[in-house]
């Protein structure tokens, strides 16, 4: 299937901002590089300034290049460095993930927000422009968000790996995100899902003939549920329950469920039947496998609970359809099965004043339930009741 988004070449707009971004990651990764000790209090400090700048004849510190002038921030990178570490990122893989030759691809803008998204050759990051107030939430809960993903290795929060600036001379300031790419597997994702739980405008704006695999389907386009084995439900809805009473107490909203799925017996003409009006073949699908899709074998016959916390930076299970011709206990990636990458995205926004008044504004027209802006609690409560309407226990 050929590659989403555009490749950064010279003559894109966004090319030199790539390319400090990209001398900017080499440079700090290298940099980083021998640190081994542990986080101290001090390194979640964001007024420590770490600023370089990037002459384009080279300096002591920076190679020389063919981009403008421009000064680079690394914000609290003892503990993104951590960070990777613990979710097992190679520094060198990581460098040439992002650094290498033609190694980012722009997504025409998937979200609402004016980000720009760029994704790494290999599928395996994705590197997210933040608005600063998005910076200044994730620096404020960096502690808290070190401690829970530390103490909980299956939590479906966005994997972080570090956050930058970039100050081009004559350019306003640009911020960085690098994060995990959810959807990145061997196996070609064929639907997607951004799930928050409310309802008001939760359709795809592309309907119809125009939808395709790298469409994102919103709550209102599901019509079907996922039916999963009691242990993994009961697995799945416990570290949702714990993300969300974290991003609660942090008093962020507006995140989002992001699914993923491989859909084992997907050809064009049999694909799952999302239109609200027809009947959707997908109504039973019932996980049977986690962590590696492809050993279903095993994985059925581990007896403990599914590892939430896979080594990649997203977490994937195998769903599979159930009832008789389901997988004579083999588990798999068989016909009528899917496979399910899943994660809890868009974590930096907090109910702040712009959503207060998205709220009341939004409250004269419709339902205030059914917008996506309301207070973190009741977030939170919408989102995990919608959960537990859209996954259920395989009973049979
Ligand atoms: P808005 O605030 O309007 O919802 P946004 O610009 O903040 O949008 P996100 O919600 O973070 O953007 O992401 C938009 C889309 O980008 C998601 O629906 C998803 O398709 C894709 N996306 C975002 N983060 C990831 C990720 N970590 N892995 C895979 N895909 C992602
Ligand atoms: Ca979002
Ligand atoms: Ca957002």
């Amino acid at each position: 299937m050929k590659k989403p988004g555009q490749p950064i070449t010279k003559g894109h707009k966004n090319y030199d901002l790539v390319l400090s971004l990209q001398l900017g990651i080499r440079y700090s990764t290298q940099k980083h590089a021998s640190i081994t000790r542990e986080v101290k209090s001090l390194d979640f400090d964001p007024n420590e300034k770490f600023w370089t700048r990037f002459p384009p004849e080279g300096s002591k510190l920076t190679p020389p290049h063919q981009v403008v002038d421009f000064k680079w921030k690394d914000y609290c990178p003892v503990v993104f460095k951590n960070l990777r570490e613990l979710f097992g990122i190679d520094p060198a893989e990581y460098m040439l993930a992002i650094c290498g030759n033609d190694a980012l691809r722009e997504l025409s803008s998937p979200g609402k927000s004016g980000s720009n998204f760029y994704l790494t050759q290999d599928d395996r990051f994705i590197i997210k422009t933040l608005k600063k107030s998005e910076v200044k939430v994730l620096i404020r809960m960096l502690q808290s968000y070190y401690r829970h993903v530390r103490q909980y290795r299956s939590s479906l929060v966005t994997k972080f790996f570090g956050v930058h600036c970039v100050k081009m001379v004559g350019c306003p300031k640009t911020r960085f995100v690098v994060m995990g790419n959810l959807f990145y597997s061997e196996r070609v994702i064929h639907k997607r899902f951004d799930l928050k739980g409310s309802s008001y405008g939760r359709t795809t704006d592309k309907p119809g003939g125009e939808a395709d695999e790298t469409t994102t389907f919103k709550d209102l386009d599901l019509n079907f549920i996922f039916q999963l084995r009691q242990s993994w439900y009961k697995e799945l809805i416990r570290q949702i329950d714990i993300d969300c009473q974290f991003l609660e107490g942090e008093n962020i909203m507006d995140y989002s469920l992001l699914i993923g799925l491989h859909i084992c017996n997907y050809s064009n003409n049999n694909e799952m039947n999302i239109s609200p009006s027809g009947k959707a073949d997908a109504q039973d699908y019932c996980l049977c496998d986690a962590e590696s899709p492809d050993k279903g074998q095993i994985m059925e016959k581990r007896n403990s609970p599914i590892s939430l916390a896979a080594n990649l930076p997203a977490r994937a299970m195998c769903v599979s359809r159930s009832g008789s011709e389901s997988t004579s206990g083999q588990g798999g990636c068989e016909a009528n099965n899917a496979i399910l990458c899943l994660g809890i995205i868009d974590i930096l926004q907090d109910y702040d004043i712009s959503k207060r008044l998205e709220h009341a504004y939004k409250s004269l027209q419709v339902d205030p339930t059914s917008i996506s802006a309301v207070d973190p609690k009741l977030y939170s409560k919408r989102f995990r009741d919608f959960i537990s309407r859209i996954f259920k226990v395989d009973e049979g």
